[in-house]
């Protein structure tokens, strides 16, 4: 009988998939070495400390804390000896510029009489609207979210069901299918721009975040989503998996249509029968992949295609806890569809902005010094590729004019209780995390580039090469990238299984 070997799996990158699918290689018996570029963890979602002060610098709204849990229970672990989800109520305060605003909460009877009071006939549309929602849930979310695409036939066996859910109309045109007032249009529409989908362009199946929301809640960890994080990382290292930070990866290497392992920046070189990849999927197959044909083929043809927009955020700590914010608030600027037009395609920064603002010291005071405040702000903005702004000159001044803004619509006094600051332009998107054109959510969500559409978790030609993360199916947002991890583990584990079975004679 031949020897069977512990399989060998490399993870490029530790976000919130490449973690994921290292606990889920791991706990199914595979020796994994996770690697990661930056000095710690978490992608997207790290950590920035300074003088108290705790900032989560990405995902902040948590949904579907089962796929979550799910993670834990496939290692044998409870989630609960790792970390703590909050609930957050409400899910969000949506605020527009004539003082009115919207309290989007898991609560029928409170939400019935605040679209009442806007619009009568919107109940009945928001009724008729949350069950197309959930329908659209169950068909994309729970029967397809972490199934992988690999083949056009998956992508016909789906089409029935996309075809009835009208998945062509855009998520903004679905909504005003069911509500009039304009306000409600924006406040059950926005939730694309989460993920990188623009509401006028991306596919209606996106409704399903509100489902999603409405079902199983908005959390937040305690200690901030870096808990949760820092929570991944113990459970993958508790059951006997490696993570290296500070390890860049420079190449994998191939030798025909298999990889062999990954060079890092520093020279090391590591061993694989199977190498993921959870970094930008861009840079997957332009940098780390220059010198194989495949890379270069694959680089072109995904240079082609449409990147979602880019992000400005702006950290900052005051001496004073704001208590009339809520956790999470969207501050809506004096244009919807304009705006968003010039986000996703603009040449230019637009004058105007829309901001989400992130006060997490509501749920949990310890992220910041006694009687102070933790807070971030983002306003979507084109990624580089579009609009080739200079953000070391611009990215000062969009600051000012954020910090005025909230100052004088959410947080009075602002400018004068701010102990330290520090910004995120579309240039750290780019040389940070390697986001190609500095997208905060790799290929943006359309149906064209969804499902079979989008770059699939195994490499067509590189048997042995997956992906993982925000540029695969189903794509970005927290659920969906540990939704992809699901579908490329059981990938990468069918075929470990199928080896197993060659080397073990019947
Ligand atoms: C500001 C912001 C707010 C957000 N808010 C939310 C939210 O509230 N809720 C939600 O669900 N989603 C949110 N999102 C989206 C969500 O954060 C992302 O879609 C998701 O975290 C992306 O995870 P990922 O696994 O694709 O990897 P990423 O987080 O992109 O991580 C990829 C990792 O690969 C590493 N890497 C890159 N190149 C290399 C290399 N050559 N060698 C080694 N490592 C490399 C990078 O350093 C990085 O750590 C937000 C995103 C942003 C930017």
């Amino acid at each position: 009988m031949t020897q069977q070997h512990q399989r060998r799996a490399v993870v490029i990158g530790a976000g919130f998939g490449g973690l994921a699918l290292a606990i889920r290689l791991q706990a199914a018996g595979m020796q994994v070495t996770l690697l990661e570029k930056r000095d710690k963890p978490g992608g997207r979602a790290y950590v920035y400390e300074d003088q108290g002060f705790v900032f989560d610098a990405g995902p902040t709204v948590i949904t579907d804390p089962s796929c979550i849990e799910e993670l834990f229970t496939a290692a044998g672990k409870k989630i609960s000896d790792y970390v703590e989800l909050l609930p957050v109520t409400p899910f969000y305060r949506l605020c527009w510029e004539d003082g009115s605003h919207f309290d989007y909460a898991n609560d029928q009877e409170a939400l019935d009489r605040q679209i009442h009071a806007l619009n009568p006939r919107d109940v009945e549309g928001y009724k008729r609207f949350l069950a197309y929602s959930k329908a659209v849930f169950e068909e994309g979310y729970l029967k397809l979210g972490a199934v992988p695409f690999l083949t056009f036939r998956d992508m016909i066996a789906a089409g029935p069901q996309l075809a009835r859910l009208q998945a062509w109309r855009s998520v903004y045109s679905l909504v005003s299918k069911f509500i009039e007032n304009e306000h409600l249009r924006q406040a059950f529409s926005f939730h694309s721009l989460l993920v990188g989908g623009n509401p006028f362009a991306t596919s209606s199946i996106y409704t399903l975040i509100h489902a999603l929301e409405r079902q199983w809640g908005v959390w937040f960890p305690r200690g901030g989503t870096g808990a949760l994080v820092r929570g991944m990382v113990k459970l993958f290292e508790d059951i006997g998996g490696r993570i290296e930070v500070n390890a860049a990866v420079a190449r994998i290497e191939a030798n025909g249509n298999r990889v062999t392992g990954v060079r890092l920046e520093d020279g090391r070189r590591f061993d694989a029968d199977a190498v993921a990849s959870n970094a930008d999927v861009v840079h997957t197959y332009d940098k780390l992949l220059a010198q194989h044909p495949r890379g270069r083929a694959e680089s072109a043809s995904l240079q082609k295609k449409r990147f979602s927009n880019s992000l400005f955020v702006l950290y900052f700590g005051l001496d004073h806890h704001h208590e009339q914010l809520q956790h999470h608030t969207v501050c809506f600027g004096p244009r919807y569809q304009g705006l968003i037009k010039e986000i996703f395609g603009g040449k230019e920064l637009a004058e105007d902005f829309s901001l989400y603002l992130h006060a997490p010291c509501v749920t949990d005071p310890s992220l910041a010094p006694p009687g102070c405040g933790s807070h971030y702000v983002l306003a979507p903005v084109p990624h580089l590729g579009n609009a080739p702004i200079d953000w070391e000159v611009e990215g000062p001044r969009y600051r000012d004019r954020i910090f005025q803004y909230l100052e004088e619509r959410y947080m009075p006094g602002l400018r004068s209780q701010l102990v330290t600051s520090r910004i995120f332009t579309p240039f750290d998107f780019r040389d940070q995390l390697n986001a190609h054109h500095g997208s905060a959510f790799s290929l943006e969500p359309i149906l064209t580039q969804s499902a079979w559409f989008r770059p699939h978790n195994r490499d067509a030609e590189l048997a042995n090469l997956y992906l993982v993360g925000a540029g695969t199916h189903p794509g970005a947002g927290v659920p969906g990238v540990v939704g992809s991890a699901k579908a490329t583990a059981g990938l990468m584990l069918e075929e470990v299984r199928s080896i197993r079975r060659e080397e073990v004679p019947a």
